[in-house]
């Protein structure tokens, strides 16, 4: 197995052999080598207690400067505070500034690089000049690029990778093997990089004898002793030929609404840049129109003339600077367009948007490509590293390849051939106008999920001769907006569609990217090891976290905010119109707005109740620097998302509470649990501040008979599994009585679906044997009861569920046969059953039990009798029970925090 010399040190005696081995390492080199710049060494350390305990005797041994380097978070910060000398060391360099040396003795010529997120230690010892040009913020080797070892130097090339500090080429090595990366094979020779290949990859201290050392010279080498990564497949770099890039993943396109005014391009930038040193490996913008007609809503994003390159510039040169490589993507909405000027090769108007296309001719079909290509043209001159041709999801490209909506009969609609036309002039074109080294990504609809969508022997062919045409890399589309599959809801299976483009690997020229449902590194990881596809796409996790690849590169996957696929703060916040953000992160396209500084002035703050809002203004207060208790009565974190984490197909929000409770420890939050919080403990507890996060009560509604045995109320049957009956009423149909109504009419165990379980309930077919993909059966939902839900307005039945997410709860409620019913009296509730009013009629339901989901009230008590006289904050559900939601609760607590 490979693996590096010393990883994850277990404690000081690891830490004393492992700097032995650097010092034999430093003796053997000298002999290996003729002349050099630098030798680096790396110990990897999976946490920032061994990473103390690293640093504290690395710094013993003599070796001289500390730099703080990368992405010194404030959560490190917080967690070294008051631990003596490195604390302070590594306090003065994050707040002097992301290259700020200290302890600096020229005399000695080694260097501790802190890597980002202090998981890697790599020493390196250099020359003067060296560590001058380092100091200065340049490559050591005085390349003319200027930057800080940004990782743009290729494998192979004359720079030693350490020097240059390309972490991701570093863990992508070392699952290649490629020791010619990580030693400069160009200097030392096959035989001795062979060599050297034994000692840095497997673990045998015989090699490392001190009889192999040898007197040490000034001409050191670069060595790397590489952290091993447990996703070698994710971490591999991926060669196009005329680039590298560090990673297998792509942070895919998400439309945040900042694309669409000019002012908002540097929030748009920042936005990027954060994830850039978050290690994407390659970054897809947001959809950016070619012209007018492909505009997504009028005014929406669009590059056209060359006066709207200018702010695309402050887009590229962040995520340059922040060592990313970036594409745009050419999005043209085709009948999809929200306004009146929305064309399309045929005059057929979309299901979900109002206008009608109007019909390209021969002529404006021309023009379209021609502007793909321009647009394509200008991308270029703005700075991007390739462009991403969106040619899924039922937008134009798409409109016309399939017979359902080209019903033309010139040389552009009819026979696929034909209909295939317009894809394929699109990627010549625009690989004509960019040249053969920049990046053209075709997103290719392989499973549209539409009726009189593509067969699977046409995606194949589309596929190949994307690929002649000039396409770099093909990622996969999944569905039509119009389609009624969930394809990307946190119903579907982690991965659920990766099965698509594996069924494509080994058939097309260049590399495939899968996408959909895949939000953790484990899950990335073992889609490429499966070999389902070369790369994988996550937009939506990205959000979530944007150092979600760094922290799976540092071996801390276990402190990645996981996306949840709620939809709720991004894809919803984009269909209104809304800045998009995400619920789990709300500093996600807010990045120069919300930002958690450090404190001047330490505060003692009391948080009650450990829910979303307790858990985020907790975190944040204490990752700033507070000192902060958290007080939880129950014996666990997560207020109602504890609930919420026992719903069929809300798996997901287990990771929420997983990240919190590490994220608690981490910045040394207080937390105590099983404690209910009066008046008296804080009044005497020496608090600066308070935020009270009390939550929401369940609300009682005045029905007779609510005293009834048969009545519950959401929380006996969620929390406090009460036995349910076979037949129920659900009074209340919003959020969480939709929720009861998906949790009863499972039986238990629930397990999450599987990805053929959930194909077969949703009617699709993974055998494609019609065109699109759809079963020709049609869905197979079950119901485990005889369910009602019910509501008292006359309005659709979960109107006011999520935007991008209710269809698909109306639609798995109606497949189980649950009876929806509108505009509703509650009479009372008996041994009969519930009696109500639907209209004019009388009606009973013969129900076992009724379950109340009637919405909540704020929780307010303690706030109520604190008084003026202490400084005290509501927040969350406390504060405001209508409307409450986690997006609002997390959001309000981490505004809160960065206030305090
Ligand atoms: P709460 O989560 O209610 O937390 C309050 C906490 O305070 C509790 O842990 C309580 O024990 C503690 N507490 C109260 N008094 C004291 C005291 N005196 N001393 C110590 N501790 C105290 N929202 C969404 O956005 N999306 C969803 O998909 C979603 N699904 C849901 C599904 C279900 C089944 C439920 C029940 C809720 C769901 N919600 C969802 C709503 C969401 O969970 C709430 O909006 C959110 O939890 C409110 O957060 P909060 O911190 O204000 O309150
Ligand atoms: P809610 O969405 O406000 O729904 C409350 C329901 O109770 C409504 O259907 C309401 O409809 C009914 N109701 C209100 N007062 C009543 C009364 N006096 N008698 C009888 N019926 C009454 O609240 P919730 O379902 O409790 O959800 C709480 C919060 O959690 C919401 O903000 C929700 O968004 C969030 N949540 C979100 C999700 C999600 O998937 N996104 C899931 C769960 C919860 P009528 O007044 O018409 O009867
Ligand atoms: Fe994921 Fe929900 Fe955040 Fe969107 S809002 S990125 S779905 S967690």
């Amino acid at each position: 197995m490979a693996t590096s010399l010393v990883t994850d040190p277990a404690g000081d005696a690891d830490v004393h052999i492992a700097l032995d081995i650097v010092a034999q390492f430093a003796f053997a080199a000298g002999e290996a080598m003729g002349d050099g710049t630098a030798q680096t060494w790396q110990i990897g350390v999976q946490n920032v207690e061994k990473f103390i305990v690293c640093i504290t005797l690395v710094q013993k041994h003599g070796f001289a400067a500390v730099d703080g380097q990368g992405e010194l978070t404030l959560e490190h910060i917080a967690l070294l505070r008051g631990r003596g000398e490195v604390a302070e060391i590594v306090e003065s360099a994050f707040t002097g500034g992301n290259h700020l040396w200290l302890c600096q003795q020229p005399r000695e010529r080694l260097i501790i690089a802190l890597a980002p997120v202090f998981c890697v230690v790599r020493v390196h010892a250099c020359g003067g000049e060296q560590m001058a040009r380092m100091r200065a913020g340049q490559c050591v080797r005085g390349c003319r690029t200027g930057h800080a070892g940004a990782g743009q130097h290729q494998p192979g090339d004359a720079h030693g990778a350490g020097v240059c500090q390309d972490r991701g080429q570093v863990a992508g090595e070392a699952v290649m093997g490629q020791v010619g990366a990580n030693i400069d094979q160009g200097r030392m020779g096959q035989k001795n990089a062979l060599a050297w290949q034994q000692v840095l990859y497997y673990e045998d201290p015989i090699l490392l004898n001190p009889s192999h050392a040898r007197s040490r010279r000034d001409v050191p080498l670069t060595i790397k002793v590489i952290m091993p990564t447990p996703y070698p497949h994710l971490f591999k770099p991926l060669d196009l030929g005329f680039t590298t890039l560090k990673n297998r993943s792509l942070m895919g396109s998400m439309h945040t609404g900042l694309e669409d005014s000019k002012k908002d391009f540097a929030k748009l930038a920042a936005y990027f840049a954060e994830r850039a040193q978050g290690d994407a490996g390659l970054i897809v913008t947001g959809g950016i129109a070619p012209n007018r007609a492909g505009w997504v809503a009028p005014f929406a994003g669009k590059l056209s003339k060359r006066s709207e390159v200018a702010r695309h510039e402050l887009i590229t040169r962040a995520v340059h600077e922040s060592d990313g490589k970036v594409c745009m993507q050419i999005l043209h909405s085709g009948r999809y367009g929200y306004h009146p000027m929305c064309v399309a090769p045929s005059p057929i108007k979309s299901p979900i948007t109002p206008f009608k296309p109007r019909e390209l001719s021969a002529a404006g079909v021309d023009k379209q490509i021609a502007a793909f290509a321009k647009c394509a043209r200008l991308a270029q001159d703005a700075g991007y590293d390739g462009v991403e041709v969106m040619g899924s999801e039922g937008y134009l490209i798409n409109q016309f390849i399939v017979a359902r909506t080209n019903h033309r009969t010139d040389q552009w609609g009819g026979s696929f051939e034909n209909r295939c036309r317009f894809p394929l002039e699109i990627v010549a074109r625009v690989r004509e106008a960019v040249g053969p080294d920049f990046i053209l990504i075709y997103r290719l609809s392989m499973l549209d999920l539409v009726d009189g969508g593509n067969t699977w022997e046409e995606v194949e062919t589309l596929a190949q001769r994307i690929a002649d045409a000039g396409a770099t890399l093909i990622n996969t589309g999944i569905g039509w907006h119009e389609a009624r599959i969930p394809t990307i809801g946190t119903m579907v299976p982690r991965a659920g569609f990766s099965w698509v483009t594996r069924r494509l690997m080994g058939k097309v020229s260049v590399p495939l990217i899968t996408t959909n449902r895949i939000n953790t590194p484990e899950v990335a990881e073992q889609v490429l090891a499966d070999g389902h596809a070369d790369m994988v796409s996550m937009a939506r996790p990205f959000l979530a976290d944007a150092h979600f690849m760094s922290k799976a590169r540092d071996n801390r996957a276990d402190r990645i905010n996981t996306c949840i696929a709620c939809n709720q703060a991004c894809l919803d916040h984009a269909f209104e119109k809304k800045r998009a953000t995400c619920l789990v992160n709300p500093r996600a396209c807010y990045e120069t707005e919300l930002t958690y500084e450090p404190v001047d002035t330490v505060k003692r703050i009391a948080v009650v109740g450990a829910g979303p809002a307790g858990l985020s203004v907790a975190h944040v207060a204490a990752l700033r620097g507070h000192k902060v208790t958290l007080f939880e009565q129950a014996d666990a974190i997560g207020g109602q998302f504890n609930m919420a984490k026992r719903i069929p197909g809300k798996e997901e929000f287990h990771e929420t509470l997983r990240y919190f409770q590490n994220a608690l420890a981490d910045t040394n939050v207080d937390l105590r649990l099983g404690v209910t919080v009066d008046r008296a403990m804080l009044a005497g507890g020496g608090f600066d501040e308070i935020v009270i996060c009390t939550g929401v009560t369940p609300r009682t509604p005045e029905i007779e008979g609510i005293d009834h045995e048969k009545v519950l109320s959401y929380i006996d049957v969620l929390k406090n599994d009460a036995p349910v009956g076979k037949s129920v009423a659900i009074v209340g149909a919003g959020g969480i009585g939709f929720d009861v109504a998906e949790y009863l009419s499972h039986e238990p165990p629930f397990e999450p679906p599987d990805t053929d379980e959930f194909l077969r309930e949703w009617g699709v077919d993974k055998k494609y044997r019609e065109a699109g993909g759809l079963l020709a059966e049609g869905a197979e939902h079950h119901g485990a009861r005889n369910l009602y839900l019910l509501q008292r307005k006359d309005a659709k039945i979960g109107k006011g569920l999520g935007k991008t997410t209710g269809w698909i709860h109306r639609m798995a409620m109606s497949g189980r046969e649950v009876r929806m019913i509108p505009g509703v009296t509650y009479k009372r509730i008996d041994a009969a059953g519930l009696h109500i009013v639907v209209g004019d009629a009388e009606r009973l339901l013969e129900v076992d039990n009724v379950v109340i989901c009637a919405g909540q009230e704020s929780l307010r008590k303690l706030a109520d009798e604190l008084g003026d006289d202490l400084s005290v904050h509501v927040i969350g559900g406390a504060e405001r029970a209508a409307e409450l939601d986690a997006k609002y609760a997390i959001r309000e607590g981490s505004l809160l925090a960065a206030r305090l």
